[in-house]
C-alpha cells in the first residue's frame, strides 16, 4: 500500500530541506526522499558557511584573454582544471563563457537582487523556529588583499555593490587587524561586509531545520529519486519502506537533478564546479573570528566548529571523477602565510558539488510540461545563502500566491 503526503521533496541538502519548510508552512503535508536517508550528507554540509547578503552579482567566467590563459594553465589559484576531464565539461564551459558577457552579468544581478537581499532575514526566521540562532554568527565576512592591485579589485567591489544597497567598509591594515589580530602583515587590508551571517557548522545547520519539519509532522525518507514516476493525478517514488505517492514532487537535487529532470525530457545544462575543504588545527592560541576571503590567493578561511576550514573555488571536473588533493595542495600554502595554521585535521580533502546553470541563476518554478512537478536546484556558489529564500518563492508560486520576486528569471523555459 502506498503511503500518501501532498509534496515529495526529492534532496535533503538545504536547498530541499527549506522548500520543505515552506511548503509545510503554507499547509501542506511534505516528505524529504534523499538516497542517503540522512540530511546534509553531500554539498550543503562542507561549504564555508556564509549567508551572503552582498552576493549581488555572479562569478562569471572572466573575458580578457590573459585572465582565460591563466587560469587555462591552472595558474589562476581561484580555479583548477582537471585536463583529463576537459572533453567532457569544455561545452558547458563554453556556454558558461557566453553567458558571462557583462550585458548578461548585469541581467543575473538584477534578477538575484530580491533573493539575495532576503536572505538574511529568512534564515533569521528559519533558524529562530528551530531553536538554531546560535548556529548563526553575526559579523559578516572580510576580503582581504595583500597588494595595492588587490586593493583596487576590492574598492571597485564596494563602488559596484552600493547602489543595491550592500554595506562595505574599507579596512586599513589597522583596522584588519583590530577584527582580524592574528592574520599575518600580507594582508595589507580589506573590504568589510558586515551584514552577512555565518555559521560555524553548516551541516548542523541544516539538520537543525529539517528537526523543525520534522516537529512540525514533516518525514524524511530513505530513496533514489531516479524512481520517480507520474502515478495518477500525481507522482510516486519508491522509498526503503513503501512507495510515496503525492500531488507535488519538488526536485532538489543539487548537481544530481539532471539525473531526474532528463527522464522526463528537460535537456537543462546542468554543471558542476567541484569545490574541497580542508580543517587545520591552530598555532598556539591563534583565533579568527568569522570568515576571510584571501582576494589574490583565491581561497576562503572559515571559523569552524572543528577548526578553520580552507575552502577551494571551482574545479572544473566531471561530477563524479574521482577526487583529488590537487587544487587544495596549490592553495595551502597561500594560506598558512596568512594565517598560523597548524596540522590538517582530516584524513583528506572533503569534495563538494555546486549546482550550476550557465548564467549563475537557479532554476525555481514548474517544469514546463508536467503539471504538479517542480524545480528547485543550481543554485551554484550561493546555495546556503539561497535555500530558504527559493524555498519561500516555490512555495508562493505552488499555492498560486503572487511570489515576492518576479519569478520568470529563474524559470526552465528561459534554456528553450
Ligand atoms: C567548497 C564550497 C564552498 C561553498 N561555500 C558556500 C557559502 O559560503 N555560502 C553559500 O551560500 N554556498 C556555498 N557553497 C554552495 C552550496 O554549498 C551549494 O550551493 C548548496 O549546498 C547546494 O545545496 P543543494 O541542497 O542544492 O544540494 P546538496 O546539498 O548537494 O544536496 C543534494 C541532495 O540530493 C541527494 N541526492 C542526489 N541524488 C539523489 C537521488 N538519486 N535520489 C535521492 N537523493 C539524491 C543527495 O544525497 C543530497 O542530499 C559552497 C560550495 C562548496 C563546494
Amino acid at each position: 500500500m502506498p503511503s500518501h503526503t501532498d509534496v515529495i521533496v526529492l534532496g535533503a541538502g538545504i536547498v530541499g530541506v527549506s522548500a520543505a519548510l515552506h511548503a509545510q508552512a503554507h499547509g501542506r503535508a511534505v516528505t524529504i526522499v534523499d538516497r542517503l536517508g540522512v540530511v546534509a550528507g553531500e554539498t550543503s554540509a562542507g561549504n564555508s558557511g556564509i549567508v551572503q547578503s552582498e552576493a549581488v552579482f555572479p562569478y562569471v567566467f572572466p573575458r580578457a584573454p590573459v585572465e582565460i590563459a591563466v587560469g587555462a594553465l591552472n595558474l589562476d589559484p581561484r580555479v583548477h582544471i582537471r585536463y583529463r576531464s576537459l572533453p567532457w565539461v569544455a561545452p558547458w564551459v563554453w556556454r558558461y563563457f557566453l553567458a558571462s558577457s557583462p550585458k548578461a552579468r548585469m541581467r543575473t544581478a538584477l534578477a538575484m537582487r530580491g533573493l539575495v537581499l532576503r536572505c538574511v532575514a529568512e534564515h533569521r526566521a528559519i533558524a529562530e523556529a528551530a531553536g538554531a540562532l546560535a548556529l548563526l554568527r553575526e559579523g559578516g565576512w572580510i576580503k582581504v588583499y595583500r597588494s595595492s592591485r588587490g586593493e583596487d579589485l576590492a574598492l571597485a567591489d564596494i563602488e559596484e555593490t552600493k547602489p543595491y544597497g550592500i554595506v562595505a567598509a574599507h579596512l586599513n591594515r589597522q583596522q584588519l587587524a583590530a577584527l582580524e589580530p592574528c592574520l599575518s602583515a600580507l594582508a595589507k587590508g580589506g573590504v568589510h561586509f558586515s551584514e552577512p551571517l555565518s555559521t560555524g557548522d553548516p551541516e548542523a545547520l541544516v539538520k537543525a531545520y529539517a528537526d523543525l519539519l520534522i516537529r512540525r509532522g514533516g518525514r524524511l525518507a530513505k530513496g533514489d529519486a531516479r524512481s520517480l514516476q507520474a502515478s495518477g493525478a500525481g507522482w510516486s517514488v519508491a522509498t526503503e519502506d513503501v512507495p510515496l505517492q503525492a500531488a507535488d514532487a519538488v526536485v532538489a537535487l543539487g548537481a544530481w537533478s539532471s539525473d531526474v529532470t532528463r527522464a522526463f525530457g528537460y535537456r537543462l545544462p546542468l554543471g558542476v564546479k567541484r569545490g574541497y575543504h580542508m580543517h587545520y588545527g591552530v598555532q598556539g592560541s591563534a583565533t579568527l573570528n568569522r570568515p576571510v576571503y584571501d582576494l589574490e590567493k583565491g581561497y576562503i578561511m572559515a571559523p569552524m566548529a572543528r577548526g578553520p576550514r580552507l575552502t577551494t573555488g571551482a574545479e572544473f571536473a566531471r561530477r563524479d571523477d574521482p577526487p583529488s588533493s590537487a587544487h587544495l595542495d596549490r592553495l595551502e600554502p597561500s594560506a598558512r602565510q596568512l594565517f598560523p595554521l597548524a596540522e590538517r585535521l582530516d584524513p583528506q580533502p572533503w569534495l563538494g558539488k555546486r549546482p550550476c546553470l550557465p548564467d549563475m541563476a537557479p532554476v525555481i518554478g514548474p517544469a514546463p510540461r508536467h503539471k504538479g512537478l517542480w524545480f528547485d536546484f543550481g543554485h551554484q556558489h550561493l546555495g546556503l545563502t539561497l535555500g530558504p529564500v527559493s524555498g519561500l518563492l516555490l512555495a508562493q508560486m505552488m499555492a498560486g500566491e503572487t511570489p515576492f520576486v518576479d519569478p520568470k528569471p529563474f524559470s526552465a523555459e528561459r534554456f528553450g
